[in-house]
C-alpha cells in the first residue's frame, strides 16, 4: 500500500529560496580577485542569482547544458551554482590546478557551451582556448572596470537590470545539477553527476551531521574549494541551516587564513591538512588562536594525530571526515558521540585519529579480496566499498569506468583500504594503489606517517614503495623538515620501533624542502613513486 503525501521533487533552488526568507541576514564575505572584501547576505544573494539565471537564458542557456566554471570561492561562483541548477542546466566546476591536457579532456567530455572565469585563470583559458569547443562562451567573473581584452563577456553586465526574482521551473528530482571529475591519478579524470535530489539530501545530511558549525550565527570559512568536491556540501549545507560563509579567495596561506579568520571571527573551518598546517605556522608565530575559532573539519586526506592534539589542546574542537567526490563527498565524520564526551584528552585524539562513523544515508563494508565481508572488529582491512542517497551509480559517459566500479551488489568501491570497529569508527589504513607489499605482506604508509608527523622536527612527511628485489616493494620514508631543522634519522626510527614490527620499518630516510601535492592539495604520492623508482635503499634483510 503506497502512503498519500506530497510527492514534491527536492530542488536545488528551494535551498536559497528557503535561506532568503529564513536566514536573511546569514552572510556571505568574500576575498575578491579585484583585491577587496565584499559582503552581503543570503536575500541578496537570491536576488542576483535571479537576475543571474535570466542572463543565463538571455545567453542561450538550455536545460542540460554543462556551464562550466574555473573560480576560487567567492560570493560569484555561490551565485553560478544557484543560478545554473535553478534554469535545470549543470554546473560543471574545473579544478584550476589540473594539468592543460586533463582541462582539455574534461571541458570536452564535458560538452560545456559557457564557462566562467575569475580574473586569476583568464591566462588558462587563453592559452587553452584554441584546444577547447569551438562556441564556448567565456565570461569573466568582475565587473567592466576590471575586464580583461579578448573575446570575453563580462559577469556583471551578465547581470544588469534583469529582475530581482525568478520563476524557478519546478524540475524532476533526478534531473543534473552539478558535475565535477576526480583528478585522476591514473588515466583520464572522472565525472561524477549530481541530481537535485542528492544534492538536497546530502546538504540535510551535513547538517544534521555537523550541528556545532551549521548554525544561524556561526561562521564558517570553507577553504575546501568549491572548484572541487563541492566544497564538501557547505555551498548547501551553510544557507539551509543559516550558517555564514566566508569565502578566502585565492589568498590560501597560513598568514592570510589567518587575518581572514581572526577579523571575521570565523567559528568553524573546513579543510585538508596541509591548510591546516600552514595556520598552525601562523598560530605558533603569533601564539594565539584567531578571535572566535572554535571548531574545524579535516578531510581529503589523513589528519595527523599531532595536528587534532595540537588544535584540541587549543580549544578547537577538530572534525576528522572521510569522503570523495562521488560521495557527493561527505561520508563519515569524527565529532565525537555524547557517551564518549568525557574520555582523556589521550584518548580523544586516538579517537579522533580514525576518520569518524558514518553519516546518515551512507552504507560501509569492508571486503577481502574475494568480495567476502569482513567484520567489524577494528583488525579486519579491506577494500571499502559504499551505497547510499547521495553516491554515484556511475560516472558520467565512461562504461570503461564503470564496469568496474562497482560490485554484483551495486556497492561503490572507494579504492581505499580501511577497518572498521565495533563503534563504527572507520580507519583508512590506505588508498589500494599507495599500499606498500613486502614479502607479500602489506605496510599502511598511512599509520606510519601519522607516527612520524609526531616528531616535533617534522613538518610534514609521506611514506612511498620503492621496488626492491627481494621483498618486491619496500618503505621509503620522505621528511619535510621543519624550519627548526633536521630531526635525526635515529631519533625518526626509534619513533616508529616504538609502534612498528621491524619488518614494517622504512628501509631509508630522505629529505625534501616540500613534497608535491595534487590538485586536490594532497601529497602526491605518484609523483613521489616516480621520482625514487630507481632510488637504492641500504642493504637489508
Ligand atoms: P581526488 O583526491 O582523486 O581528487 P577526492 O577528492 O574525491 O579525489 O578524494 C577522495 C579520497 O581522498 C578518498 O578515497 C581517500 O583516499 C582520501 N581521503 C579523503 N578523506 C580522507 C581522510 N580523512 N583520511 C584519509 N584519506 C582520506
Amino acid at each position: 500500500m503506497l502512503g498519500s503525501m506530497m510527492m514534491r521533487p527536492l530542488n536545488v533552488a528551494d535551498i536559497l529560496t528557503f535561506a532568503a526568507d529564513t536566514h536573511p541576514t546569514g552572510e556571505i564575505v568574500s576575498v575578491r580577485t579585484e583585491g577587496d572584501l565584499h559582503r552581503y547576505t543570503y536575500a541578496d544573494s537570491a536576488r542576483r542569482v535571479a537576475q543571474l539565471a535570466h542572463g543565463l537564458k538571455a545567453q542561450g542557456a538550455n536545460p542540460g547544458d554543462r556551464i562550466a566554471t574555473l573560480a576560487w570561492n567567492g560570493y560569484r561562483h555561490f551565485e553560478l551554482y544557484y543560478a545554473i541548477a535553478g534554469i535545470g542546466s549543470v554546473c560543471h566546476t574545473i579544478n584550476p590546478r589540473l594539468s592543460a591536457e586533463q582541462m582539455t579532456y574534461i571541458v570536452t567530455h564535458a560538452e560545456d557551451t559557457m564557462l566562467f572565469v575569475d580574473l586569476t585563470f583568464v591566462p588558462i583559458v587563453a592559452a587553452l582556448r584554441d584546444h577547447w569547443p569551438k562556441g564556448l562562451k567565456v565570461v569573466v567573473m568582475t565587473d567592466r572596470a576590471h575586464m580583461p581584452d579578448g573575446d570575453y563577456l563580462c559577469y556583471e553586465e551578465l547581470l544588469d537590470g534583469h529582475p530581482e526574482s525568478y520563476d524557478w521551473p519546478e524540475l524532476p528530482e533526478e534531473t543534473a545539477v552539478g558535475l565535477c571529475y576526480t583528478s585522476g591519478t591514473t588515466g583520464n579524470p572522472k565525472g561524477t553527476l549530481y541530481t537535485h535530489r542528492s544534492t538536497v539530501l546530502h546538504a540535510m545530511m551535513v547538517g544534521l551531521s555537523l550541528p556545532s558549525a551549521l548554525q544561524p550565527g556561526k561562521k564558517i570559512l570553507p577553504v575546501v574549494p568549491l572548484f572541487h568536491v563541492n566544497a564538501w556540501g557547505l555551498p548547501y549545507a551553510a544557507p539551509l541551516t543559516g550558517a555564514s560563509l566566508i569565502f578566502p579567495g585565492g589568498a590560501l596561506d597560513g598568514e592570510s587564513i589567518f587575518r581572514l579568520m581572526d577579523n571575521e571571527e570565523v567559528f568553524s573551518a573546513w579543510g585538508v591538512p596541509t591548510v591546516w598546517l600552514g595556520l598552525q605556522g601562523e598560530i605558533a608565530n603569533q601564539g594565539r588562536l584567531p578571535t572566535g575559532f572554535g571548531d574545524m573539519v579535516v578531510g581529503g586526506s589523513a589528519a595527523p594525530a599531532s595536528m587534532i592534539r595540537d588544535f584540541e589542546e587549543r580549544g578547537v574542537n577538530v572534525c576528522h571526515a572521510w569522503g570523495m567526490t562521488e560521495m557527493s563527498p561527505v561520508g563519515t565524520q569524527g565529532n565525537l558521540p555524547a557517551h564518549l564526551a568525557d574520555v582523556s584528552m589521550d584518548k580523544k585524539i586516538e579517537i579522533k585519529s580514525k576518520q569518524g562513523r558514518r553519516i546518515f544515508g551512507v552504507d560501509l563494508k569492508i571486503v577481502d579480496e574475494d568480495g567476502t565481508r569482513l567484520p567489524h572488529d577494528g583488525e579486519a582491512a579491506g577494500e571499502l566499498y559504499v551505497r547510499g542517497n547521495a553516491i554515484t551509480s556511475g560516472y558520467f559517459k565512461n562504461d570503461e569506468a564503470n564496469a568496474t566500479a562497482f560490485d554484483a551488489e551495486g556497492w561503490f568501491g572507494t579504492g581505499d583500504v580501511a577497518t572498521i570497529d565495533g563503534d563504527g569508527y572507520l580507519t583508512i589504513t590506505d588508498r589500494a594503489k599507495d599500499l606498500i607489499k613486502s614479502g607479500g605482506e602489506w605496510i599502511s604508509s598511512l599509520d606510519l606517517e601519522n607516527t612520524v608527523m609526531a616528531h616535533p622536527r617534522v613538518a610534514n612527511c609521506a611514506v612511498i614503495a620503492v621496488p626492491h628485489p627481494k621483498w618486491d616493494e619496500r618503505p621509503l620514508l620522505i621528511v619535510v623538515p621543519s624550519p627548526e631543522g633536521k630531526p635525526e634519522v635515529s631519533e625518526l626510527m626509534a619513533l616508529l620501533e616504538e609502534h612498528f614490527a621491524k619488518w614494517q620499518l622504512p628501509d631509508d630516510v630522505v629529505f625534501e624542502d616540500e613534497l608535491p601535492l595534487t590538485a586536490t592539495g594532497k601529497v602526491s604520492k605518484l609523483t613521489l613513486r616516480k621520482k625514487y623508482m630507481d632510488h637504492v635503499l641500504p642493504a637489508s634483510g
